[in-house]
């Protein structure tokens, strides 16, 4: 694998770029593997890396239907922290967070990470309250987290609208190592550190059923034919309970879908990531100048990565309320991706009912901050058999014995702050 130090960029910058080879290798599928994990978006990439790296297992595939990182991983707002309640779950993000932290240089590859600093804002005296336990939380947990008064908000981002007609700004609760990274290169510096260290990323192969004999896993059924697995690993986000389903497993999961929006390119304006506590809308600025916001799921189940307009106006009313100067400017594109939401808020990393299959899904809202760490933690349950510590609570049992992890802003209840 080549790498791409300055020297190579200037030797390659002299020859006109005709040198570099692909990033990863494109592999027909082999008949069978130890491990196979289907999905190739952020978190299969990730896991099937943290196989090889961390585990010396590379026996291993990913299976991804279409090309890789045009799933959610290359749809949404790139935004990363580690700002949780629960510690289950500010332990695991703030892992992701630190790996994040070190994953250019892990990965020789420019994933953009831009720690920029995530602003909470709040409008209440009962929201500060909120805001202020979730903070101590967090550092009573080892996270940095700083409560700021109005004044200091608007030292961060003058840009706001402090007095907005529909809900004044308090004060926020600042997490400044949390920022931004660039979606699709998080998928592509994974698949290729991956391939690199002899993974099989199999794209345009649609799995389509989940083979077992004797309540076992014995591989996968795809586009491109049977490919036999010891193990199997679903990490497909949006598609997880119809995925799961074809091993006959109903899952507390429901898609739906979530848009992102983004404007014409205008001259910095905001330098930090700020999210509306009175609503539900978040917004920072590209490196290349538009402004990235979204807000609230479109609120019915669907595959479609469109989104409706009643949500896209709502988002629009919510950001303009919190920061004016947006009514002036373009949106030149909008999407949506598919959310695997789960009825907590929080993550399922675990093995499942059937030998030798495993589950990685119920991202949420939340599941571009958690790659790192979600693939860091799967791999060692894939490889293993057994959950890492900082997973263990994210299982499917936590519904069926009454140990729901109701992480307050993440899940279906965002309101309930
Ligand atoms: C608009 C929007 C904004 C968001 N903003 C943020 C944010 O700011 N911060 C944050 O942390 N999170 C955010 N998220 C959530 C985050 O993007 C997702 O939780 C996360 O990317 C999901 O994991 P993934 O990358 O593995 O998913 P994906 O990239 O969707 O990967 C799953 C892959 O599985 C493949 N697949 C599905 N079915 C099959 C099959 N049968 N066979 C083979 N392959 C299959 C799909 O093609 C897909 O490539 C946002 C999401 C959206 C849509």
């Amino acid at each position: 694998m080549k790498d791409y130090s300055v020297w190579r960029l200037l030797e390659e910058g002299m020859r006109g770029h005709q040198g570099w080879p692909r990033a990863w290798r494109e592999p027909a599928p082999r008949p069978a593997y130890d491990i196979v994990i289907i999905g190739g978006g952020g978190h299969g990439l990730a896991s099937a890396y943290y196989l090889a790296r961390v585990h010396g297992l590379t026996d291993v595939a990913v299976i991804e239907k279409g090309p890789i990182g045009l799933g959610n991983v290359g749809r949404n707002t790139t935004i990363v922290r580690s700002n949780y309640l629960y510690p289950e779950n500010n332990r695991f993000y703030e892992k992701s967070l630190q790996l994040w932290e070190g994953l250019e240089q892990d990965l020789n590859f420019n994933v953009m990470m831009s720690q920029r600093g995530v602003l909470n804002l709040f409008h209440s005296d009962s929201q500060r309250d909120a805001f202020a336990r979730r903070g101590n939380s967090m550092r009573l947990n080892g996270i940095d987290a700083e409560l700021l008064d109005r004044e200091g908000v608007r030292a961060m981002a003058p840009v706001l609208d402090f007095d907005n007609a529909r809900f004044p700004i308090h004060g926020g609760l600042l997490q400044r190592r949390g920022g931004t990274a660039r979606h699709d290169a998080v998928a592509w510096g994974f698949a290729r550190a991956a391939s690199g260290r002899g993974v099989d990323i199999i794209q345009h192969c649609e799995v389509t059923g989940i083979r077992r004999e004797g309540g076992r896993v014995t591989g996968v059924e795809t586009t491109r034919g049977f490919i036999g697995a010891r193990k199997v690993g679903i990490a497909v986000a949006g598609h997880t309970s119809q995925v799961a389903a074809m091993a006959g497993l109903s899952l507390p999961v429901e898609s739906h879908l979530l848009q992102a929006f983004v404007s014409e390119a205008v001259k910095p304006l905001l330098d930090c990531v700020v999210t509306f506590g009175a609503g539900h809308f978040y917004i920072s600025q590209s490196d290349k100048g538009g402004l990235v916001f979204g807000g609230n799921l479109d609120g019915y189940n669907s595959y479609a990565q469109r989104g409706t307009l009643p949500v896209a106006e709502e988002v629009m009313a919510e950001g303009i309320a919190v920061v004016p100067a947006l009514s002036r400017l373009r949106v030149l594109r909008q999407w949506a991706g598919i959310m695997d939401m789960t009825p907590d808020g929080s993550p399922l990393i675990c093995k499942t009912p059937v030998e030798g299959l495993f589950l990685n899904g119920g991202w949420c809202y939340g599941g571009f901050k958690a790659i790192p760490g979600s693939g860091w933690c799967f791999a060692h349950t894939l490889a293993t058999g057994e959950p890492h510590e900082l997973n263990a609570a994210f299982t499917l049992d936590r519904f069926r014995n009454g140990r729901a992890l109701d992480e307050k802003g993440a899940g279906p209840a965002w309101w309930a702050q």
